[in-house]
């Protein structure tokens, strides 16, 4: 048979793939990847790998063992349902499963696609052609001061590069939390002798310089493009597979998509959160891990319950996985060690614990009294305890929780 095949080898695929053995599969799996290197992890690219004091990060896992076929350097360029086919440089690739899991692409700046010195950050070899840039201590012009671009500029700082953030919005971060919070955060850029310039916009891209809409030149060696990424699900075009106006594989509480067979995870799906009320799209490398384990169950259940003789019952302890995380992220920037859990949307209560004038510090959000989401600075503690707190769906007391040497705890 054709067994289970994986889409995709980033975390999300590689963790389908290695849970489908641990919860005991032993049909073919085989892992398709674009990228010709060796399966790795992504968080390192921005880090360790970026500046040099790691090699790679290649996941440690033991393919071969586990009898999961590889193939790399190798696009999916299309999804035929109908014939359970995916369309390949190599010819077609039948499949009796299908897991999605190509993740994100990076959105390009409009206007500096392609232009010489222009860069993006989300693969290794994007990390690759970035090392030399860090070596030679270019300035450094960063667009974008989200996740990537205030991880890349501590980089080039740490490499003694002159760095400029160029951000549209107001303020850091805009996408992802609320003003008050990342008002702190504005000021680890000046902290760490980086400038960032919110409310601009950037007019052209020239040799040597990145000129704003507001007339001003800013000298740059390169160019560093953070301004988010977009599920990278192009090749499903005309396939059928139901997507959002996000670009998302809209799976549901199952990770299943709409169409049989068909499961999607990691960056490029999104899926209904009961927890939250609402779809979540989450870009983070723990939902790209936890994702995993519920397409594993599920495509293992769903191909027991095919092949159970009608009117058998269902084998007990096989009820359908449902995935509902509270989803986590952290980030390492400017020497801070930045954490995030749960989901604030909604919310209608927010404590501070802590002084963010302060190197730690901590938000909480409550919502009718219960925790709905944590941000941690410098105070994993706080995370790990807010986090199993928000996960049972504690409440607390506000008085006790704004006191930041008193140990979260539910009220
Ligand atoms: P991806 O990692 O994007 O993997 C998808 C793979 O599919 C890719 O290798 C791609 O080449 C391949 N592919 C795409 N299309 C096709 C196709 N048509 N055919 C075949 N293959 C295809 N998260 C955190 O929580 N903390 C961090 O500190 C953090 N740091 C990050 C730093 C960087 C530089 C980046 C880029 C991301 C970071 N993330 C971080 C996010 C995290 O890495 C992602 O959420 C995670 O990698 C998602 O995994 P994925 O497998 O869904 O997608």
């Amino acid at each position: 048979t054709a067994g289970v095949v994986v889409v995709g080898a980033g975390m999300a695929g590689v963790q389908t793939a290695v849970a489908l053995r641990e919860l005991g599969h032993t049909g073919p799996v085989t892992v398709i990847g674009a990228e010709p290197h060796q399966p790795y992890d992504r968080p390192p690219l921005s880090k360790a790998v970026l500046l040099g004091t790691a090699e790679g990060s290649a996941f440690e896992v033991d393919f071969e063992g586990l009898g999961i076929e590889l193939r790399l350097g190798l696009a999916v360029t299309g999804l035929r349902p109908a014939v359970r086919e995916l369309d390949t440089a190599a010819g077609p690739v039948p499949y009796d499963v299908l897991v999605v899991a190509t993740g994100a692409e990076p959105v390009a700046l409009p206007g500096a696609e392609g232009v010489p010195g222009v860069h993006l950050l989300r693969t290794l070899d994007d990390a690759e052609r970035l090392r030399p840039v860090l070596a030679r201590q270019h300035d450094i012009v960063v667009v974008g001061a989200g996740w990537i671009g205030a991880e890349f500029a501590t980089a080039a700082r740490a490499a003694g590069c002159a760095v400029t953030v160029v951000e549209a919005a107001g303020r850091p971060l805009a996408g992802a939390l609320p003003a008050e919070v990342t008002t702190p955060m504005a000021d680890w850029y000046a902290e760490a002798g980086a400038e960032l310039i919110t409310d601009a916009r950037v007019a052209s891209v020239e040799p040597g310089a990145v000129v704003l809409s507001c007339g001003r030149r800013i000298a740059a060696g390169a160019v560093v493009v953070g301004i988010g990424a977009r599920p990278a699900t192009g090749w499903l075009a005309g396939s059928g597979v139901g997507t959002g106006p996000d670009g998302s594989v809209t799976a549901d509480e199952g990770l299943r998509t709409d169409l049989p067979g068909v499961y999607a995870v990691g960056d490029c799906a999104s899926f209904p959160s009961t927890r939250y009320g609402r779809r979540l799209l989450v870009h983070h490398w723990d939902n790209a891990l936890q994702g995993p384990r519920t397409v594993a169950a599920n495509v293992i259940g769903d191909l027991a319950a095919a092949a159970r003789p009608e009117g058998a019952p269902s084998v007990p302890g096989t009820a359908p996985a449902v995935y509902d995380p509270v989803p986590y992220f952290w980030s390492e920037q400017f020497g801070r060690f930045v954490q995030y859990a749960g989901d604030h949307h909604g919310a209608d209560t927010l404590l501070w614990r802590g002084d963010p004038a302060d190197a730690a510090w901590s938000v909480l959000w409550l919502r009718d009294g219960a925790l709905v989401a944590v941000l941690a600075v410098g105070r994993p503690r706080d995370l790990s305890q807010g986090r199993r707190i928000i996960q049972s769906g504690g409440r607390l007391d506000p008085a006790a929780a704004a006191d930041p040497a008193t140990p979260l705890k539910a009220a």
